[in-house]
């Protein structure tokens, strides 16, 4: 395997170095231990190699920057030690990080894409976050909804072996079959589900059809949530356990579900009050009226128009509004005027006389 070492203490700079200082480290060293200048010794052109190896990822602002994560996450030892067999990763995506293109890295980045993303499933997995758009009503009063969510499940052709019918099953030469591999070094380890068979332990000598050995598939999972009476755009319900399942012993992770409210045509919210906007005609505005409005329950209650009614004014119907709780809010109408139109000579001569009559002018 190719030793892992530590660039910035091969080059003799620190983490922190500038591009410049990096380039320079590299010259004085490159010169001092080039094989030419020491041709009898080994151990130079060992160094030699090193020193090429660190420049060429460390000079690289793309691969530095990997090279950091991995260094952080504690891939190496100081003394340039690395950590056991890593090889093989050939059958391993590499989903999250691409150490594919360092040299000399050997299998390493296979160990590091188990630290990032999949790594996580050890403890159970994420919770998948989606958003639901819920009915003006349904918001109001409470119900349940149709919630789809794109989980990975157990393949079912293969049972969730990753196994073709008839394969030979061996147990996985990375992890030995314990599924998991630690590394680190002093107080820091890291453990996660091997890369290699991906946490099962076990790796079959022909991947099945349906699932290419990944053990599971891609659905569509269909749920009804609930939503409580009151909810309000925004809100948020977790509920344990319904979201991706765990690919290995851990719990399957939760699902949490941020409603938004869809508009209504007719109400509209604010806090536990509903509002609604009613016309009433020109006469109804003037002499006064009993007139039907809606309420989010469906019902249709009288609300009482007094003569003199003004465009804009705005009526209180008592607990219709938003319940939460023990409490219920208001319903607030708003009554807007409608003025006729395309009046008939006798209606205007009829408004005229009115008019008359009560001294406006016109
Ligand atoms: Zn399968
Ligand atoms: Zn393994």
């Amino acid at each position: 395997m190719p030793p892992a070492k530590d660039y910035y203490r091969v080059l003799g700079v620190s983490e922190k170095a500038p591009e410049a200082e990096i380039k320079k480290a590299y010259r004085r060293l490159a010169k001092k231990y080039h094989p030419d200048a020491n041709p009898s010794d080994d151990s130079a052109a060992e160094r030699f190699k090193e020193i090429g190896e660190a420049y060429g990822v460390l000079s690289d602002q793309a691969q530095r920057k990997k090279y950091d994560t991995m260094r952080k996450y504690g891939a190496f030892s100081p003394s340039g030690g690395g950590f056991g067999r890593t090889s093989r990763g050939g059958s391993v995506r590499m989903e999250d990080v691409d150490f594919g293109g360092f040299p000399g890295f050997g299998g390493l980045g296979d160990l590091f894409s188990s630290i990032f993303g999949k790594g996580k499933r050890s403890a159970g997995a994420d919770p998948i976050e989606v958003s639901a758009e819920i009915p003006f009503r349904t918001a109001a009063l409470g119900g349940k909804i149709p919630v789809t969510v794109a989980v990975t499940e157990a393949c079912p052709v293969c049972g969730g072996t990753g196994a073709a019918a008839g394969a030979k099953v061996d147990i996985c030469q990375e992890c030995k079959g314990r599924g998991t591999v630690t590394f680190g070094q002093g107080g820091f380890a890291v453990t996660r589900p091997c890369p290699a068979c991906r946490g099962r332990g076990k790796i079959p000598s022909q991947a099945c059809g349906r699932c290419s050995g990944s053990a599971e598939i891609d659905v569509n999972k269909r749920l009804l949530v609930t939503v409580a009476p009151g909810t309000d755009s925004g809100q948020k319900v977790r509920l344990k356990g319904q979201g991706q399942r765990s690919s290995d012993a851990g719990p399957p992770g939760d699902l949490i579900v941020t409603f938004q409210v869809a508009p209504d045509r007719f109400f509209r919210r604010e806090g536990l009050a509903v509002h609604c906007t009613v016309p009433v005609n020109l006469v109804q505005a003037v002499l006064g009226a009993k007139i039907k409005v809606r309420t989010i329950d469906g019902r249709r209650v009288v609300l009482n128009i007094p003569p003199g009614t003004q465009p804009g004014r705005r009526f209180r119907i008592r607990g219709q509004g938003i319940a939460k709780g023990n409490t219920r809010g208001d319903q607030i109408v708003e009554v807007t005027v409608t003025i006729p139109e395309d009046l008939t000579p006798a209606q205007v001569e009829a408004l005229r006389q009115f008019a008359d009559s009560a001294g406006l002018k016109y």
